[in-house]
């Protein structure tokens, strides 16, 4: 019979054979699979299962000759972040023995190298952000800036603490491992310190409440990590992350903490009026002595002080470093522009006064390096408005340039209401 010959196994090709019978594709007309075949596919995928699961546990340290040495992760972030020398040097080192730790995650000598999360002090705008972003570059660990002011305590309006882990998570394509081992950037921490002395008369929902939710992530235990993020998804399977060998950055501009370190220090400068008549100098001088303390004095609570053991400070700019700015880190905003003229055939060149008068704007408004680049913007937009449908061939942006088109601009209100 023409059905009979049909049912023979399809991987073997023997027919039906002892109690069993081939079992037929439920899709595919005589397409069949006898019992001994099918017990050896299910041994075949065992197998490989098996496999799979034993690669994802192995310990993925990174080779040891590719760990950077300290001097060279700071010789890398000088290409980015001019000055900022003590925190390049804290954060090089921090950085290293991330990877060491991680290296020696399966040494059997029981002495286990600790993390050292890190916090940054500095005012806005010194390159807090940017430190974080160059070492992201030269790291192969997965990394992620998140913003602490979006975090609420559980059940509030805003983000959960777990979300920081979300991004991680996605940073690393959903390798838990990878993940594990990563960096958290987070910023603007001092907007999570605690609002008044006494928390139990407001609600603080967004400050110490936060701190005591981040606190367990940054001491290292096993957090159970939305995949989505957020709580749009309720139904979404949570995702267990060991935080324990995650290294945490955390910035923050700590305004006003200079008179706290003054009043700590017992110098000339207590007080508000006194503190706010510092120079900058001065401050600068304050910040330098930044300790626990005075992050205490600021809001932040003892056990996340003393979960962040690395505390290192940024310098405000100088006029030094804010021409330096311009025109020396690898993608500084002069060679973007010279880059963008480039592309239109056009040989873009400032003039040293132009530089010097850009900068001294970016001082007189207050700016800071932020400033620098919507002063180039603004002294470049007519130029770049025309020069592509010109012949132009070479441009040269001078002192009198600069001043002719803030004004026409009229660059003072501008900035002013930008304050
Ligand atoms: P924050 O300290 O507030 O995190 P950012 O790192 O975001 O400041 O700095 C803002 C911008 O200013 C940077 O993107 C960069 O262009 C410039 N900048 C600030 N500080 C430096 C610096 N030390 N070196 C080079 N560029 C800087």
């Amino acid at each position: 019979m023409a059905k009979k010959e049909r049912e023979i196994c399809c991987f073997c090709g023997s027919s039906a054979h002892g109690d069993l019978p081939l079992l037929p594709s439920p899709i595919f007309e005589g397409i069949n699979i006898c019992a001994d075949c099918a017990k050896q596919v299910q041994i075949v995928f065992d197998e490989y299962r098996e496999k799979l699961k034993a690669d994802e546990a192995k310990p993925k340290a990174p080779a040891s000759k590719k760990i950077p040495k300290p001097k060279e992760i700071c010789a890398f972030l000088d290409n980015y972040v001019i000055g900022q020398e003590e925190a390049k040097k804290y954060l090089s080192v921090a950085v290293y023995n991330h990877y060491k730790r991680l290296s020696q995650a399966d040494s059997e000598d029981g002495t286990e190298i600790e993390k050292s999360n890190i916090i940054l002090v500095g005012p806005t705008g010194t390159g807090k952000t940017l430190l974080a972003r160059s070492i992201a570059k030269l790291l192969d660990v997965p990394f992620t800036i998140v913003d602490a002011t979006v975090l609420t305590q559980a059940g509030y309006v805003g983000e959960d603490i777990e979300s920081l882990l979300t991004r991680l998570l996605q940073a690393a394509d959903y390798d838990v491992k990878a993940a594990e081992r990563g960096i958290v950037f987070i910023d603007e921490i001092d907007k999570i310190a605690r609002k008044g002395d006494n928390p139990s008369i407001t609600r603080d929902v967004s400050g110490e409440g936060v701190q005591q939710g981040l606190l367990k992530l940054l001491e290292g235990s096993i957090v159970n990590v939305p995949p989505q993020g957020g709580r749009k998804h309720p139904e979404q399977h949570m995702i267990p992350v060991d935080t324990k060998n995650i290294l945490f950055i955390c910035g923050g501009a700590f305004e006003g903490i200079e008179r706290r370190i003054a009043q700590r220090l017992n110098t000339h400068a207590v007080g508000y009026s006194s503190a706010n008549k510092m120079t900058k100098q001065e401050r600068e001088n304050l910040l330098h002595h930044v300790a626990p303390q005075d992050l205490r004095a600021f809001g932040l609570i003892p056990e996340i002080i003393g979960r962040l053991p690395i505390l290192t400070n940024l310098n405000p700019l100088d006029r030094d470093a804010l021409r330096r700015i311009l025109t020396e880190p690898k993608n500084a905003i002069v060679r973007q522009y010279v880059k963008l003229f480039k592309m239109d055939k056009v040989a873009l060149e400032f003039t040293d006064d132009a530089l010097d008068m850009i900068v001294d704007k970016a001082i007189e408004y207050k700016l800071g390096a932020r400033g620098l680049r919507s002063i180039v913007e603004t002294v470049m937009i007519d130029a770049m408005y025309d020069a592509p449908s010109s012949k132009l061939k070479k441009l040269v942006i001078d002192k009198d340039y600069v001043l002719s088109q803030l004004k026409k601009a009229n660059f003072e209100n501008i900035s002013a209401n930008n304050d």
